[in-house]
């Protein structure tokens, strides 16, 4: 089988499916990621990958390469993992990927093959490569097309991908069913040696490819709904992190998803948000999701709101086009949108990084493993060498990444470098408790108390809801008398 497009998702797959047993062979564009793959390098942070590429090339199961001539000649089954960003200038998706990679590959096109899709794309895609393989290819191979949708997560994109919580597969016809059964016998396999089931589901075209848009609209709209609690926690004196706890023990609701924060970013959510909005608008129901659009608005306004309360930690005025931090020096902890992978695409971290530089503060950004990415899309941020070194002689401490490595530093270690002990906990990870006694002032998200706040009383740091009732919340209104007989 065939990857085409090796990046976070094609990358991975060739490798995994290797892994298994297949014979693979990974294409791109790009001659210095193929010359990287070839040479046991992935090109990316991916934990685990690095050493199954090796193995895997060695065993002469994996290679890579540039030519779609060879990719035809080789594969079987050829799956489409290419890029699908955000149209410049619009919001829906740019398919010109998708277009070359198909077409590309199309015209070498010589015996009967299955293309399957794995890009995550708008409905309707499908149906449209078909047509763009029917004109590139002779009708006579019987050529088809299947789209199956990706589910994996970086950071844990091996075990996602060698075991995924389901399969989803639209297809036209019983032999490309046969062909995506051969393709993943590999993966049922070694389920079924571990006493696993993985659930498959068949469907349509359409079906398929909605259901990657709505598991992302989901989960997005998940973390925004928790980021709006903590709008209202922030407001209300209440703690968003207890209150998170607190639903998320219903199973109905579950904890996962329910951290607030300076929410969601990366190569996928955002952009397939705002594709989905746009294609759900094309074709007559854009009504229907008109919330995404509400969704996206929280997501946005949490990435204010650390500059809101860095202004206020720092005691900076703000001016019209918002804070002025005049020089304040800043220690941003976290570049990529998450912990356990260097990906920096539209990654909250940095978006705030770079607002905070260009509100006039000098800013100190120390990342993991997301530095030489980091430094490609903002190259004016200052990066430090190490956690210790962002954090030297800092005003204010901003983590807005939950890295292990800085969930466990020592507050009293990093206090003695810093200049002032401020704290914004972007990601509500820290041990308030911790920091708060290693002398730091400590802000989370939502209202985030370092101690929680007694019954009837507003936790210390946080500004007191403006009501008239002497204990800060409003008086419950009571009526003026009480009749026995009433009762
Ligand atoms: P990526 O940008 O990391 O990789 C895309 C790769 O495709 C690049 O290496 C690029 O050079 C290559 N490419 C572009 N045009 C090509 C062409 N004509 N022929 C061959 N290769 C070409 O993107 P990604 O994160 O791997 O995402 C790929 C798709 O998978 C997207 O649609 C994305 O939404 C979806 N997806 C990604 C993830 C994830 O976690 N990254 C998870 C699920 C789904």
């Amino acid at each position: 089988m065939t990857f085409v497009g090796t990046g976070y998702l094609g990358a991975t797959y060739a490798v995994c499916f290797a892994e298994l047993g297949y014979e693979v062979l990974g294409v791109d564009v790009d001659v210095a990621r193929i010359a990287a793959l070839s040479a046991g390098a992935v090109p990316f942070h991916e934990p685990g990958l690095d050493e199954m590429l090796r193995r895997n090339l060695a065993a002469g199961r994996l290679r890579f390469t540039t030519s779609y001539r060879e990719t035809a000649d080789f594969g079987d089954v050829h799956f489409i993992c290419v890029g699908t960003p955000q149209r410049p200038g619009g919001t829906g998706a740019d398919l010109s990927y998708v277009e070359a990679a198909v077409t590309g590959l199309a015209r070498h096109l010589t015996r009967r093959v299955l293309i399957v899709g794995k890009s995550t794309v708008p409905v309707g895609t499908a149906e449209w490569i078909e047509q763009l393989v029917a004109k590139h290819t002779d009708p006579e191979l019987g050529i088809e097309v299947a789209w199956s949708p990706e589910f994996l997560q970086e950071g844990f994109a091996v075990e996602d991908v060698l075991r995924p919580n389901r399969i989803v597969a639209g297809l036209r016809s019983e032999w490309a069913d046969d062909m995506l059964h051969a393709a993943h016998l590999g993966i049922l396999e070694l389920a079924a040696a571990e006493g696993r089931e993985v659930p498959v589901v068949v469907t349509d075209f359409a079906t398929a490819e909605l259901v990657k848009v709505a598991a992302n609209a989901f989960l997005a709209t998940k973390i925004s709904f928790i980021n709006a609690m903590a709008e209202v926690c922030e407001v209300a004196g209440g703690d968003v992190t207890q209150l998170a706890r607190a639903i998320g023990y219903d199973p109905r609701i579950g904890n996962r998803f329910l951290q607030a924060g300076v929410g969601f970013g990366g190569g996928c959510l955002p952009k397939d948000i705002r594709a989905f909005q746009a294609r759900a608008q094309e074709l007559g129901a854009g009504e229907a999701l008109r919330f995404l659009h509400e969704v996206d608005l929280i997501n946005q306004r949490r990435r204010s709101k650390v500059l809101q309360l860095a202004a206020e930690l720092l005691g900076c005025p703000p001016g019209p086009a918002g804070p002025r931090f005049g020089d304040a020096r800043i220690a941003v902890l976290g570049a990529t949108f998450k912990p356990r992978s260097d990906d920096v695409r539209d990654s909250p971290a940095l978006a705030i990084a770079a607002a905070l530089a260009r509100s006039g503060a000098d800013v100190h950004v120390y990342d993991p493993e997301g530095m030489a990415n980091a430094v490609l899309v903002q190259p004016d941020l200052n990066f430090a060498e190490s956690l210790d070194d962002a954090v030297r002689d800092a005003e204010l401490v901003c983590v807005l990444t939950e890295w292990p490595q800085f969930r466990t530093a020592d507050p009293v270690r990093l206090g003695r470098l810093a200049a002032t002990r401020l704290v914004i906990d972007g990601r509500n990870c820290l041990d308030a408790a911790a920091w708060s006694a290693a002398g730091w002032q400590y802000r989370g998200l939502g209202g985030r108390a370092a101690t929680p706040a007694p019954p009837g009383r507003t936790a210390g740091n946080r500004a007191a809801p403006d009501h008239d009732s002497p204990a800060g919340r409003p008086a419950i209104p009571r009526p003026a008398t009480r009749s026995v007989a009433a009762r």
